[in-house]
């Protein structure tokens, strides 16, 4: 049977990192039709908009998607099409896990911790005022007038949301995933100390729903504290809950622990759809150059044959990347950090797996 999956191959070096995952993911026996859409910059030139309604409609019908990294403009332009797609899709569970593979060069082994971070609310609600902005002004003089806080007026304010609603599925989401996957350990991380209302809410509703799991043990860590504990001893993490913002930066913490961006997958999950994409973004500066690590999509590639039920083949291909990357020869730049000259292109890591995959 083959499958309807949504291809976004993304920009910058997301149409690299996707061909490579397709031919690998191919390369198992799988068999997909894919239906490539567009997004980003290329869209809002073609289509004038960024994230076409086709594209939704079309992950609404295929109820999954393999999806490479998109820009977004800094400071102006076009709001995230990433978030964008998340909030639409109510993908609210991002799921990364972050593994170490023998091989990688890390000062850590043995790593192998599950960020389930919130992926609709928190600072990222997307709902901001402009500085000078007439709405801003009277944003502030609300403030002002209500809890009697003063902010300057040549403020520009982001505003952050956490819902009871929104806390209780993601750590729900938190604990089923590690019952599911025999997992021992939850930390839920927050601010609670500073942000009551938010975070606070946060981590009660944490509290609660830990109580439903009693066979889960539930710690929970303050942000700060959590980044450097991480750091240092990072074998005490088994699923870490975060919110959104923390949760997006203790990913790429954890994906440097693991070998870099280049190997740290990812999926977006709502109940009944999944868009599976890598943690990294575009990274503009090697577009086009076919030097990036594609094994971070590869990866995610792995989970979505999981999700398709494909587990079999889910595991060979990543036998064969984590083969790849102990016999260190075939890999990109980043995984040979002592002689970055004897590394080899995205497309010959591909074909190394696909070789590995085969047998050879
Ligand atoms: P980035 O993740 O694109 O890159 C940061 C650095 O990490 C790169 O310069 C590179 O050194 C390294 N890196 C990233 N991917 C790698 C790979 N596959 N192999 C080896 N090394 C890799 O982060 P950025 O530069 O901050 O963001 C670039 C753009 O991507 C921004 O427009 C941002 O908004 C966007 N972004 C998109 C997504 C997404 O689509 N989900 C996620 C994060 C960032």
């Amino acid at each position: 049977m083959a499958y309807d999956i949504t291809l976004i191959p993304g920009d910058g070096v997301g149409p690299e990192v996707t061909v490579a995952t397709r031919r690998v993911i191919e390369a198992t026996g799988a068999e997909f039709n894919w239906d490539v859409v567009t997004v980003g910059a290329a869209a809002q030139e073609t289509l004038g908009t960024p994230l076409p309604e086709a594209v939704l409609e079309s992950v609404r019908k295929n109820r999954v998607a393999l999806k490479g990294p998109v820009t977004t403009p800094a400071g102006s332009g076009f709001r995230s099409v990433n978030v964008a797609l998340r909030k639409k899709l109510d993908l609210y569970a991002c799921l990364r896990p972050c593994k170490t593979y023998p091989g990688v060069p890390s000062p850590f082994q043995n790593i192998d911790i599950v960020i389930v971070r919130e992926n609709i609310e928190g600072l990222y609600s997307g709902i901001e005022f402009e500085r000078g902005a007439p709405e801003t002004a009277r944003l502030i003089e609300f403030i002002s007038g209500t809890v009697g806080e003063s902010v300057l007026p040549d403020s520009g304010i982001s505003i952050k949301t956490i819902s009871e609603t929104g806390s209780r599925r993601i750590v729900r989401f938190a604990f089923e995933y590690a019952r599911q996957h025999k997992r021992k350990k939850v930390t839920a991380v927050h601010k609670a100390n500073i942000m009551k209302f938010s975070d606070g809410l946060f981590l009660a509703v944490a509290r609660q729903v830990a109580g439903e799991y009693p066979d889960i043990e539930f710690e929970d860590m303050i942000v700060d504290n959590m980044s450097m504990q991480l750091v240092q001893k990072p074998h005490q993490f088994d699923v870490i809950v975060a919110p959104n913002l923390y949760g997006d930066i203790l990913s790429d913490l954890c994906a440097g622990l693991i070998g870099g961006l280049g190997l740290a997958p990812g999926a977006n999950l709502s109940d009944d759809m999944a868009v599976f994409e890598a943690t990294h973004g575009s990274a503009p500066k090697y577009a086009g150059l076919n030097r990036v690590n594609p094994m971070a999509m590869m990866l995610s590639g792995v989970m979505m044959l999981h999700h398709l039920g494909e587990g079999e083949k889910a595991d060979r291909l990543e036998g064969a990347i984590a083969t790849v990357i102990a016999e260190g020869k075939n890999v990109t730049y980043d995984l040979r950090p002592e002689a970055p000259e004897m590394a080899v292109g995205t497309s010959q890591v591909a074909d190394a797996v696909i070789e590995k995959l085969r047998g050879r």
